[in-house]
């Protein structure tokens, strides 16, 4: 059985203080909650990694990755953060592909297999995100697009890597817009993804592939949205700020 996941991206937002409320409120409301083998992750930005581990220190079961990370091992990249760097901090989960990267920092699919070949070179799991733009949807290109950056990004691992990989199915039209996916829409789509690398891999492996839904994901539509039986969870960005909002989110697993 694949593994389940609500994982927060945090995006910009959140000073020291905040983040380490934050998982403390995640924390204490886990507390009691039975996951069931499901898992909770949270990505802070790289200057609070370190304060949102220690609170999550006295319940390990919040995770906390990384959004983002540098393909060279090292070097005059100013700015910039290598997996190495990522695992001495014991950060091993990094999400690679958001569409606020490929469209505000323009990272390409090419850029992004060197950021996936790099991540899983180091053993670091990937959170790979990817997903449409509205004008691709409304003109009917959405599975070619989808399948085009699987393709170009992921697709040239081996079979034994995909253990590491965990795939985020965003529309960038339903980011942060409030405007979802309908639970429809997004079994349609998982379902095709998981068709996509059974095709290409083997029914056995997609099988065991976790996908996760990502755009306006909130307490109200979690529950529908997570029902579908190809959707493993999701990857959320305003809802995943605000603690009873995440926590509800989490329950809805
Ligand atoms: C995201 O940024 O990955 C995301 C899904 O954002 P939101 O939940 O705010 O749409």
């Amino acid at each position: 059985m694949r593994t389940k996941i609500v994982a927060g991206n945090w995006k910009m937002n959140l000073d020291r203080d905040q983040s380490i409320q934050l998982v403390n409120a995640i924390s204490a409301a886990l507390q009691n909650h039975d996951l069931q083998g499901n898992r909770v992750m949270v990505f802070p930005p790289f200057v609070n990694i370190s304060a949102a581990q220690q609170a999550s220190n006295r319940d390990l079961r919040v995770e906390v990755g990384a959004q983002n990370m540098h393909q060279a091992a090292s070097g005059a990249y100013t700015g910039e953060v290598s997996a190495q760097m990522l695992l001495s901090n014991e950060v091993t989960t990094v999400i690679l592909g958001h569409s606020e990267r490929r469209e505000y920092f323009y990272e390409s699919d090419a850029l992004l297999k060197e950021k996936v070949d790099a991540a899983i070179a180091h053993g670091m799991e990937v959170v790979f995100c990817f997903g449409e733009k509205l004008e691709e949807r409304n003109t009917g290109n959405h599975f070619k697009v989808v399948e085009d950056q699987l393709k170009k990004a992921i697709f040239h691992l081996h079979e034994g890597d995909w253990e590491k990989i965990i795939l985020a199915y965003e529309p960038v039209w339903a980011i942060g817009t409030g405007m979802t996916a309908s639970p429809e829409q997004a079994q349609e789509m998982h379902a095709f993804i998981r068709a996509t690398i059974a095709q290409a891999y083997s029914r056995e492996m997609a099988e065991g592939i976790s996908i996760l839904y990502g755009g306006s994901v909130k307490p109200g539509n979690a529950v529908e949205i997570f029902g579908k039986p190809d959707v493993d969870g999701g990857l959320i960005g305003g809802a995943a700020l605000q603690a009873a909002d995440f926590i509800a989110i989490i329950k809805a697993l």
